[in-house]
């Protein structure tokens, strides 16, 4: 057999054709997962189609399906809502309209749909998907298509992408939009808070979520909120108005001058009467107060998506692709989730199931099946809010007067969102306890110099939304004077110290750890509170702030991007913090779609920049001139010594010959943030509640919960608080020092954001130039 003859017999591999479709209420982070699925696919070899208008796309086929390509999808990642369309389509809930949608899959030849929607959206795709076969016979039968066309369709393969901002998807921890439309009601409530102060007002906000209370309930967290009604924690028919009057009347009588309730569109009783925003207002009119009703509607599916919804559209969107191409005709079809943390495949007909199980138990009342349903951190967020804003009146959980502790909080190191708002959970739920909590005022210089002051309500109830920190921080070690230290902490009898900061927490903790055998007073329970922009803290995955200082960058390189779109022709190379951490530049490179990104990790040199030109000059060859925006080399602070951002930029100037120009663009301070993210305010709660929670544990006065996904018992006393996955831990401060902390570099040596930098190569053509 001739070599010729070889290729004969060989089996033609077919390219396979993906088609990607948005459909049901729009979502912010649809965009950024289109992108994903259209330069995955063509990465890994295959077509790619858009289908416009959701499912009316596909019934309708001609002009709504159309094959894209890489350039296709530029700036998609900045974009809100989603940009091929979508749609509400009763053709396709009809048999005869599912039909017209399999015969335009066939004859434009699409093995695979990406559905990117909600829970309706994905039932129709699974029904669609069991549907296949008998659809395809009938167009045989009927004789639109021949058993030749249908050959190569025998069986259809579909994955869902979840994009909702209700987060109403079961077997998934969080769906594409749900982060973005948080914070917008976020926003939105901040704003509303300041007018309801300056009035003293009452303010109602109604936001999203017929049978899902995940907004509502975060939202109530992140803003402070007296209040909240959702579906899943439905009040007593007989007593909600008198408890929701209880708690907003102490709330003012501690000295509050604005009250906020959020009630999600489908609050109900325990007797599944609904709950309206009026009847709410009402209520609060008795009580005397000024009250407004704001309902946000469709304000929260508004404007760009959050750092996080960016990220994981694009993770979640390279998973779907690999889905596809990883398919058997055996292999049920996946919906992409994220369990834990980790992207994960779960069978679609299982989550559509248990989707719909999560309604039936509110209609059957049953509440606390609804509630098991959900996944465990929204039940450590309830218990939260409950904690600090309704359980607040001296009955339910006060402690003891013997077993009440002395509690001191200090801040260290550079300010970042995040600080404030963990302080004052500690604070609120301390004073719930009946404990004391000390706030140490300018760091251990403060400390060592008995700045210490009980924190009271009306003092820390807004810090939830402010940025930098209150107490006061800096770079100050306790070894400046261990022995002042150990004498004010003994003078105020303080039994658990919370030192919330970054690497110089970690740093402050080992050194007290490392002194208690000359200090007995060092033996109290010790957590350090990771907080930081860098998130170099050892022993977490996360730090406060860090998420308020990737939105930050998203914001900036957006506007720097944008700036360069009359010129067309502009790189910049963007510096961004992080010390000799490579975790915000790795993320921030992700979520902006930069061409290239340098880390300490991954140094940068001569061959790395020529291969970065090379792809610049690719990328402005194809430019086709009318969506451009600037492009993007994000450089972290410590990635060289030697390739500054400046020089960078001038390499790249001087080789480019005229065809494009260069500029360094430098955010600064803005990183370390303004306001806080809601996704930071809502973990900094659950971060300083589980730390003091440890602290309680270890004096003997803790409360065992039932369903807590954290690992709360250490059986050491001085210990970072992290979060691995989605579970909360507690790491010996010593354990870490010894084999996970790099002291010189000051961060952790672990890295677990490696398959972010993978995917952005792939995604910015990176790959597909080696
Ligand atoms: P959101 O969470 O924003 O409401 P969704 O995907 O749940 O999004 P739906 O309006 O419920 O939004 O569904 C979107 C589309 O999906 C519908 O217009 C319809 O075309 C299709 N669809 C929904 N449910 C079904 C079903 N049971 N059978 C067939 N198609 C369906």
């Amino acid at each position: 057999i001739s070599l010729d003859d070889t290729e004969l017999v060989k089996p033609k591999i077919r390219k396979k054709k993906i088609a990607v479709m948005t459909s049901g209420g729009d979502a912010p982070g649809m965009n950024p997962a289109v992108r994903a699925v259209v330069r995955a696919g063509i990465y890994y070899g295959c077509d790619v189609f858009a289908v416009y208008e959701g499912y009316e796309g596909l019934v309708k086929g001609g002009d709504l399906l159309k094959k894209v390509e890489w350039a296709d999808v530029r700036s998609y990642l900045s974009l809100g809502g989603t940009h091929i369309g979508t749609a509400r389509c009763k053709e396709f809930r009809e048999r005869s309209g599912r039909l017209e949608a399999a015969y335009n899959m066939v004859i434009n030849g699409i093995d695979a749909l990406v559905v990117c929607g909600g829970d309706g959206s994905l039932t129709g795709a699974d029904l669609f998907r069991s549907e296949w076969p008998s659809l395809i016979e009938e167009l045989v039968s009927t004789g639109r298509l021949s058993s030749k066309q249908v050959a190569p369709y025998k069986h259809l393969t579909i994955v869902g992408l979840v994009g909702s901002i209700d987060n109403d998807m079961s077997c998934t921890d969080v769906t594409i939009g749900a982060f973005s439309a948080l914070e917008r009601i976020t926003e939105m409530v901040d704003y509303i808070g300041a007018t309801a102060a300056s009035h003293s007002r009452a303010f109602v906000v109604e936001v999203m979520g017929r049978h899902c209370g995940w907004l509502a309930l975060m939202a109530g967290l992140a803003t402070g909120a007296d209040f909240i009604f959702i579906p899943e924690r439905p009040p007593s028919a007989q007593n909600w108005k008198q408890e929701l009057k209880d708690v907003c009347s102490r709330h003012r009588a501690y000295g509050r001058r604005k009250t906020t309730v959020i009630v999600a569109e489908g609050a109900i009783d325990d007797e599944l009467n609904p709950i309206t925003s009026e009847e709410v207002k009402n209520v609060l009119v008795e009580l005397g107060l000024d009250t407004r009703i704001t309902i946000l509607g469709h304000v929260q599916r508004g404007g760009t998506a959050v750092a996080f919804d960016r990220r994981l559209a694009t993770m979640q969107g390279v998973e779907a692709v690999r889905a596809v191409l990883e398919m058997t005709p055996n292999t049920p079809s996946p919906m992409i989730g994220v369990l834990k943390n980790k992207i994960v495949k779960y069978p679609l007909v299982d989550a559509v199931k248990q989707t719909k199980a999560v309604a039936t138990a509110i209609d059957n009342k049953e509440f606390d099946k609804a509630m098991g349903l959900r996944d465990t951190s929204f039940y450590d967020s309830y218990r939260h809010f409950r904690s600090i804003t309704y359980d607040d009146d001296g009955s339910k959980q006060l402690m003891d007067t013997d077993k009440r502790l002395n509690v001191a909080v200090i801040h260290v190191g550079a300010a970042s969102a995040g600080l404030n708002a963990a302080t004052r959970a500690v604070a609120l739920y301390s004073i719930s306890r009946g404990h004391n909590l000390y706030g140490v005022h300018d760091g251990f210089t403060g400390l060592c110099q008995g700045n210490l002051t009980k924190l009271e309500w009306l003092e820390v109830e807004g810090w939830h939304s402010k940025g930098g920190s209150e107490l006061g921080t800096n770079r100050s070690l306790p070894s400046q004077d261990f022995g002042k230290v150990a004498y004010y902490l003994q003078k105020f009898n303080i039994q658990g110290l919370m030192i919330i900061g970054g690497f110089e927490a970690f740093t402050s903790l080992h050194e007290l750890y490392s002194q208690r055998s000359h200090y007995p007073i060092f033996e109290i329970p010790m957590v350090v509170v990771p907080a930081t922009v860098s998130n170099n803290v050892p022993g977490t995955e996360y730090s406060l702030g860090s998420d308020t200082c990737l939105n930050q960058l998203v914001s900036y390189c957006d506007a720097v991007q944008q700036s360069a779109s009359s010129s067309r022709r502009r790189v910049f190379v963007v510096e961004v913090q992080g010390g000799h951490s490579g975790y915000v530049a790795s993320y921030c490179g992700l979520i902006t779609g930069a061409l290239a990104t340098y880390t300490p990790e991954s140094k940068i040199n001569l061959n790395a920049l020529q291969g970065d030109l090379d792809l610049l000059f690719k990328v402005f060859a194809s430019d086709r001139g009318e969506d451009h925006n600037g492009k993007l080399i994000i450089r972290n602070e410590q990635a060289s010594s030697v390739f500054s951002t400046e020089l960078i930029a001038d390499i790249l100037k001087e080789n480019a010959n005229g065809r494009f120009e260069t500029r360094t663009a430098i955010p600064g301070h803005v990183q370390q943030g303004y306001t806080p993210t809601a996704n930071d305010r809502v973990m900094a709660v659950r971060f300083a509640l589980q730390a003091m929670e440890f602290i309680e544990d270890w004096n003997g006065c803790g409360v065992v919960h039932e369903r807590s996904s954290d690992k709360k018992k250490s059986k050491h006393k001085h210990v970072v608080i992290g979060i691995h996955g989605d579970t909360i831990e507690f790491t010996s401060v010593h354990k870490l020092y010894e084999t996970e902390a790099n002291v010189e570099l000051r961060k952790g040596k672990t890295i677990h954001w490696d398959d972010m930098i993978e995917v952005s190569d792939m995604l910015s053509g990176k790959l597909l130039l080696k």
